[in-house]
Protein backbone atom coordinates (compact mmCIF):
# COMPACT_ATOMS: atom_id res chain seq x y z
CA UNK A 1 0.00 0.00 0.00
CA UNK A 2 1.40 3.64 -1.28
CA UNK A 3 0.81 5.83 1.12
CA UNK A 4 2.13 9.00 -0.51
CA UNK A 5 -0.95 9.47 -2.85
CA UNK A 6 -1.96 12.91 -3.06
CA UNK A 7 -5.55 14.38 -3.24
CA UNK A 8 -6.73 16.64 -5.81
CA UNK A 9 -7.92 19.74 -4.76
CA UNK A 10 -10.85 20.35 -7.05
CA UNK A 11 -12.19 16.61 -7.64
CA UNK A 12 -10.94 14.97 -4.62
CA UNK A 13 -9.68 11.80 -6.78
CA UNK A 14 -6.02 10.21 -5.74
CA UNK A 15 -3.12 11.26 -7.96
CA UNK A 16 0.47 10.05 -8.03
CA UNK A 17 1.10 13.51 -8.94
CA UNK A 18 -0.81 17.06 -8.25
CA UNK A 19 0.42 20.14 -10.43
CA UNK A 20 -0.67 23.61 -9.77
CA UNK A 21 -4.00 25.46 -11.19
CA UNK A 22 -3.83 28.14 -14.12
CA UNK A 23 -7.28 29.40 -12.56
CA UNK A 24 -6.51 29.86 -8.34
CA UNK A 25 -4.31 27.62 -5.98
CA UNK A 26 -5.58 24.31 -6.19
CA UNK A 27 -3.41 21.75 -6.55
CA UNK A 28 -4.69 19.49 -9.84
CA UNK A 29 -4.59 15.57 -10.52
CA UNK A 30 -3.85 15.07 -14.37
CA UNK A 31 -7.78 15.23 -15.15
CA UNK A 32 -8.37 18.24 -13.61
CA UNK A 33 -5.62 19.83 -15.51
CA UNK A 34 -6.44 18.66 -18.85
CA UNK A 35 -10.41 19.65 -18.09
CA UNK A 36 -8.81 23.38 -17.57
CA UNK A 37 -6.45 23.04 -20.89
CA UNK A 38 -9.46 22.39 -22.89
CA UNK A 39 -11.39 25.20 -21.17
CA UNK A 40 -12.30 28.68 -23.16
CA UNK A 41 -10.47 30.76 -20.73
CA UNK A 42 -7.27 28.62 -20.20
CA UNK A 43 -5.38 30.79 -22.95
CA UNK A 44 -6.49 34.09 -21.15
CA UNK A 45 -5.83 33.10 -17.35
CA UNK A 46 -2.15 32.14 -19.00
CA UNK A 47 -1.60 35.03 -20.42
CA UNK A 48 -2.71 37.17 -17.43
CA UNK A 49 -0.45 35.07 -15.03
CA UNK A 50 2.28 35.66 -17.47
CA UNK A 51 1.84 39.41 -17.43
CA UNK A 52 1.69 39.76 -13.84
CA UNK A 53 4.93 38.08 -13.24
CA UNK A 54 6.44 40.54 -15.98
CA UNK A 55 5.30 42.97 -13.60
CA UNK A 56 7.33 41.04 -10.58
CA UNK A 57 4.07 40.12 -9.10
CA UNK A 58 5.43 36.51 -8.40
CA UNK A 59 2.31 35.90 -5.73
CA UNK A 60 -0.47 35.99 -8.35
CA UNK A 61 -3.43 33.62 -7.57
CA UNK A 62 -4.70 33.36 -10.78
CA UNK A 63 -7.89 34.89 -12.10
CA UNK A 64 -10.21 32.45 -10.35
CA UNK A 65 -11.87 29.51 -11.05
CA UNK A 66 -14.30 29.96 -13.98
CA UNK A 67 -17.98 29.72 -13.30
CA UNK A 68 -18.87 26.18 -14.23
CA UNK A 69 -15.80 24.90 -12.88
CA UNK A 70 -16.89 26.21 -9.69
CA UNK A 71 -20.30 25.19 -10.45
CA UNK A 72 -19.49 21.47 -11.14
CA UNK A 73 -17.28 20.95 -8.40
CA UNK A 74 -18.34 23.56 -5.29
CA UNK A 75 -21.98 23.33 -5.71
CA UNK A 76 -24.05 20.33 -5.31
ZN1 LIG B 1 -8.90 16.29 -10.05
Amino acid sequence: MRYCKQICHRCGAEADSLRASWFNVHMLCQDCRAEESAHPLYEHARRTEFAKTQTGNYRFEGIGLPEDLQRKYFTR
